[in-house]
């Protein structure tokens, strides 16, 4: 019960590591607003946060809109009657060769996961500063690490992310808000149906075993803790050996 009587907001938590994070906060005494752009997918998450005995909100806007994550974190708040943790999760990871990009291509990776960051916190770090506690989780990649092949748009959408997690975090570490990041290596979700074969047999984890979004739900279960006050700017690699 690491995170009893607190009140998350996780985006893409309709499927994979976001849906993990929702069942172990949910299992560690969080309340949850589920944001995702599928509907279905958000009821399912829901259905499985109320099973572990929190209650679950409906977040469904999309990540990339600023003024719709304004309004879906407002509403997200009201109904929880606060917000203390942030993960920025939403993601997609369409391979494609740099010589094919379309500018569109490249586009749409940095409104997901650049604009979708920006978008996230700008909308709930006020109220985390108010109340002079605050968890900011963004999932990254090895990829913001390594860089991938076919996955140029990708790589240097995760590494901005890493520069804005580190960048953010020394402006507000003074009012009792971390921001952190996670770089997960290769997990068995939805996601990977979008990425080559050749990017995902080079992250087969040395440890034995395709990673599991419980193996990420625990390292931001951990920076979203009261006994992680003293990380912030870090970026957390969960890979299995894969590095
Ligand atoms: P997933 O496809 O299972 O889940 C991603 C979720 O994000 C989906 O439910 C999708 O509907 C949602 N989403 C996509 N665009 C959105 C938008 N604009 N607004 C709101 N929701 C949106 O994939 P996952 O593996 O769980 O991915 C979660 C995060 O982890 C992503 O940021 C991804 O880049 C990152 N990641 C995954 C892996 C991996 O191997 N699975 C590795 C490194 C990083």
């Amino acid at each position: 019960m690491r995170l009893l009587g607190k009140k998350a907001l996780i985006t893409g938590a309709g499927s994979g590591i976001g849906q993990g994070m929702a069942r172990l906060f949910a299992r560690n005494g969080a309340d949850i607003a589920v944001n995702d752009i599928d509907p279905e997918r958000i009821n399912e998450t829901i259905a499985i946060v109320e099973a572990e005995g929190r209650k679950a909100v409906g977040a469904p806007f999309d990540v990339t809109d600023f003024e719709a994550v304004q309004a879906g974190v407002n509403d997200a708040r009201e109904k929880l009657g606060g917000l203390d943790i942030f993960c920025g999760n939403a993601g997609i990871a369409p391979s494609v060769d740099f010589v094919d990009m379309s500018p569109e291509a490249w586009d749409i990776m940095m409104k997901v996961h650049l604009y979708g960051a920006f978008n996230g916190c700008k909308a709930v770090l006020p109220g985390m500063l108010e109340q002079s506690w605050g968890r900011i989780i963004i999932t990254s990649s090895m990829s913001a690490v390594n860089g991938d092949k076919h996955l140029t748009h990708y790589s240097a959408a995760k590494a901005g992310q890493v520069g804005f997690v580190r960048a953010l975090a020394r402006e507000v570490v003074a009012a009792g808000v971390t921001v952190n990041a996670i770089a997960p290596g290769l997990v068995q979700t939805n996601i990977l149906g979008e990425v080559d074969d050749e990017v995902i047999n080079k992250y087969l984890p040395p440890v034995g075993r395709i990673g599991q979004p419980e193996d990420q739900a625990y390292a931001a279960l951990y920076l979203a803790s009261d006994e992680a006050e003293f990380v912030t700017g870090h970026l957390l690699q969960v890979n299995g050996g894969s590095f």
